[in-house]
């Protein structure tokens, strides 16, 4: 140290090294031969809100290694310097920490507040240039898809189910790649995936010893929509119950007040939405991640979430217009009950009540409007 001044604002460092040898990155060989120095001003964390400017005089040496590329090298500071690197290790790794905290832009308006601002995307890059953490082959690995651009870009995300950590991300979706990267870990004992054609041909491909399994958000989902569409065809064999005579108009099931009748597509649909997105809301996981696990958008997550029953949905959707359907639907509601869900042949009936045909009159369709 050469020199510390203080003033208000700043604290000012001259520091030269006084090593008298320093080894050569090229071929590792020492040398004590200086071939002359040069100041350098690496950036250092802030010492009680004052900013600290460093002024570091270090060395250039001359390789003595004669088959070495490197003719002259500069010398480092264990600890405070690494070479091109234009902060001290420490304000680095401090970086590095509220990198991994944060992210870009949260990250850069932190590092402001301490005194030290770098942007979003030099934050990243000292993420970006941190080594791989070393993992080890998972025993259960499970497989999914991921979109870079959704729709266009998809790739394959490995994680280990058991510690649940990402372990690697493939830059497609194809079996070869698959069963390369099993190939090469035969430790994997278990394939936990979905139903999707190359992960199945790549996971037979490439670990031929592992047990495959459809993973359970795969399995509800398929139970799902199997329920859904076997309950939808028996519908006919569901009758409501009579409501008790002393009953209020108003304690009805909602379900039944509602303006579609029980088996109706949409509203049926609209239900296992609204209990899908609240189970995973109870469940602890964020709107966001909803929105991203169903592949629906933030704004319908939002809405559905702020409903605490479906059929407050319906009123949004529909009840609240009048239309000109109106006075047929107690008709519609009866016949559908019945049975019949053909929309042409209901459409068919209410005409003959007096429901306005308009321009969707099929007759209006003919071969003969259609030539004139
Ligand atoms: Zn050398």
């Amino acid at each position: 140290m050469e020199s510390v001044e203080v003033s208000d604002t700043v604290v000012r460092v001259e520091a030269r090294t006084t090593a008298k040898r320093a080894a050569c990155p090229g071929c590792g060989c020492w040398s004590g031969r200086i071939h002359g120095s040069y100041l350098r001003f690496p950036r250092d964390l802030p010492a009680a809100g004052k900013l600290v400017v460093v002024s570091l005089r270090v060395r250039r040496f001359a390789c003595m290694e004669s088959s070495c590329p490197r003719k002259t090298f500069a010398e480092q500071v264990p600890g405070l310097t690494r070479r091109f690197g234009q902060r001290t290790e420490r304000l680095r790794s401090t970086l590095v920490s509220v990198g991994l905290a944060l992210a870009g832009r949260a990250g850069a308006r932190m590092t402001n507040v301490f005194g030290a601002p770098v942007s979003r995307n030099t934050l990243l890059r000292l993420i970006a240039s941190l080594p791989d953490p070393l993992t080890s082959a998972p025993r259960v690995l499970g497989v999914d898809e991921y979109a870079q651009r959704k729709g266009r870009i998809y790739g394959t995300v490995l994680v280990d189910v058991e510690t649940r950590r990402p372990v690697d991300l493939l830059p497609d979706r194809e079996a070869d790649t698959l069963a390369a990267w099993l190939a090469a870990r035969p430790e994997v004992e278990i394939v936990c995936r979905d139903r999707a054609p190359f992960f199945a041909e790549g996971a037979t491909r490439g670990a031929p010893q592992a047990l495959q399994v459809a993973d359970r958000w795969h399995i509800w989902h398929n139970l799902g929509q199997a329920a859904e569409k076997c309950v939808y065809q028996h519908r006919g064999c569901l009758r409501p119950s009579p409501a008790p005579p002393d009953e209020p108009q108003k304690e009805a099931d909602p379900a039944m007040s509602s303006p579609w009748p029980t088996g109706h597509r949409f509203a049926e649909r609209t239900r296992a939405k609204h209990a899908t997105i609240h189970a995973l809301l109870a469940a602890g996981h964020s709107k966001r991640s909803v929105a991203r696990q169903l592949g629906m958008g933030l704004n319908t997550i939002l809405r559905f979430s702020r409903a605490t029953t479906p059929e407050e949905l319906f009123t949004d959707q529909w009840q609240s217009r009048a239309t000109k359907l109106d006075a047929y639907k107690p008709y519609l509601d009866q016949r559908w009950q019945e049975g019949c869900t053909n929309a042409w042949k209901l459409w068919e009936e209410i005409k003959e009540q007096g429901y306005p045909d308009g321009g969707l009159d099929p007759g209006f369709w003919t071969p003969e409007t259609l030539g004139s």
